[in-house]
């Protein structure tokens, strides 16, 4: 069995991550220590978790984003490795750099590239450096909006002014013809400045009907690099997923074979090392590149059941200095995979629901998997992301993946908060989705037509 030179991880999250990434410890019999919020003194992590710590209040910026808190907490625990999960500080290159001076691992990239990847300019530059195809659009950022006008113009509408610094499908403005642009552009400038503290935009052709595809890349300390394939996370809801699919139904597997090399072999020259993600859009036979997240992924599962490959472990594989357990050839895809987000939300107004839970019943059976931290009578508490359980289905093929998929959302219980079965279970039945016929634009044109 591979070891790791890691013997004691601090997990700096909630949720369904924090237990998915507390099993892969104990699957490499490595020690866990969950850190909570008063709010979460109950929760799922921390009652499976070997040791706890209350890091804070309920509000994330004095808790979950609370630095010293967490740093505090690892030292005193005696952890020797923090894993910051997705969201909170797992893209925040001073927080990885801090535990990096405090004598720990961080298990994620180096800083340097999370700061790089961070600034959505420097990372299309980067890959486009590196030979990857990117969305056409202004080369770096725009500073003055006559200047953005006249280029704006000679691409053509509709236009996107994207915050470099943004993130979670949020810092963006459509100028749907030269009427609409300065004003975009000024309020996506202000927006920018207000919620990232980086007030730089940039411009990019507005796709009308593009699919979202992203590859999945490894890498480890040597230069090593594989992908492990894509993902079509096309069904989104203000440009935040939803439901995403692997394989995606556009890309061949010669397409996947040739275009995940050139990634890999683009990452591993950077030297980029740890698990991320390339996000890329799908028009007319061919993927562009938008943006790099440098951490694991929402929705890593889909991968994880169609490849066999346990990608948290890996993380902390690599984070601990050990090569990479595969090649390129020992990645092969086996059927097909969905997941579904279920949030605590109302399933047609999407407004975030909190309670308790008081009837809870998960499905199982051939090919389902529940990634959650939820339990009969858990707090599902109103300060934090509003997903909390994953419900991911694998089977030889699509049509059998969607009847499975029918199958387990009509076992899910979940009573006390709203959640979004009812929506997926629409999707499950639309025959446009049952046909593979979807973009980013889908979800919202089904809310319009309703
Ligand atoms: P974030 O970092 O906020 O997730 P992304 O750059 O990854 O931002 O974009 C999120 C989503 O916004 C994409 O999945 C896509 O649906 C939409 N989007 C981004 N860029 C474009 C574009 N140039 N044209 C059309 N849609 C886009």
């Amino acid at each position: 069995m591979k070891r790791s030179n890691v013997k004691k991880v601090l997990i700096a999250n909630r949720g369904e991550i924090a237990v998915r990434i507390l099993r892969a410890c104990k699957d490499l019999g490595i020690q866990t220590v969950a850190v909570h919020s008063t709010a979460d003194a109950e929760a799922m992590h921390v009652r499976l978790a070997d040791e706890s710590v209350c890091i804070g209040p309920p509000q994330p910026r004095e808790s979950y984003l609370n630095i010293p808190s967490i740093i505090s907490a690892a030292c005193v625990s005696g952890a020797d490795a923090i894993h910051p999960g997705f969201g909170f500080l797992s893209e925040n290159s001073t927080f990885s750099h801090m535990v990096e001076e405090h004598g720990l691992i961080f298990i994620g990239p180096k800083a340097d590239h999370i700061a790089m990847m961070g600034d959505k300019i420097m990372a299309k530059k980067t890959f486009a450096r590196l030979g990857l195809p990117t969305v056409p659009g202004s080369d770096g950022a725009v500073t003055n909006v006559n200047k953005a006008l006249k280029m704006a113009d000679e691409m053509g509408y509709p236009v996107l002014i994207k915050a470099a610094g943004g993130g979670g499908g949020r810092g963006m403005k459509v100028a749907r013809s030269r009427s609409e642009f300065t004003e975009a552009y000024e309020t996506a400038r202000q927006e920018a400045g207000i919620s990232f503290g980086n007030n730089q935009v940039y411009l990019e052709k507005y796709l009308t009907a593009p699919r979202h595809i992203e590859f999945q890349i490894i890498a480890d300390q040597f230069g090593n690099a594989v992908h492990l394939g894509e993902r079509d996370c096309s069904l989104q809801r203000r440009n935040q997923k939803v439901w995403e699919e692997a394989v995606s139904l556009v890309l061949t597997p010669k397409f996947r074979d040739v275009f995940g090399g050139k990634i890999a072999e683009a990452v591993g020259r950077l030297g980029y090392s740890g698990a991320g993600t390339l996000e890329f859009l799908y028009e007319n036979g061919e993927l562009y590149f938008i943006e790099m997240n440098t951490r694991i992924q929402v929705e890593h599962p889909i991968t994880e059941v169609i490849t066999g490959i346990d990608i948290v472990r890996e993380q902390i594989l690599i984070a601990g200095g050990n090569k990479l357990s595969l090649t390129q050839n020992d990645v092969t895809f086996k059927g097909h995979a969905i997941e579904c987000r279920i949030n605590a939300e109302n399933s047609e107004t999407f407004i975030p629901s909190a309670g308790t839970i008081n009837n809870y019943h998960c499905p199982g059976g051939p090919g389902v998997r529940v990634d959650s931290a939820l339990y009969d009578g858990c707090k599902v508490p109103p300060y934090y992301d509003s997903l909390i359980s994953k419900l991911i289905v694998h089977a030889n093929d699509r049509e059998q993946c969607l009847a499975r998929l029918r199958r387990a959302l009509r076992e899910y219980v979940i009573d006390g908060v709203d959640t979004l079965i009812p929506l997926h279970m629409r999707l499950a039945n639309n025959p446009d989705i049952i046909a593979g016929n979807f973009d980013i634009h889908f979800l919202e044109r089904l809310h319009e037509n309703k």
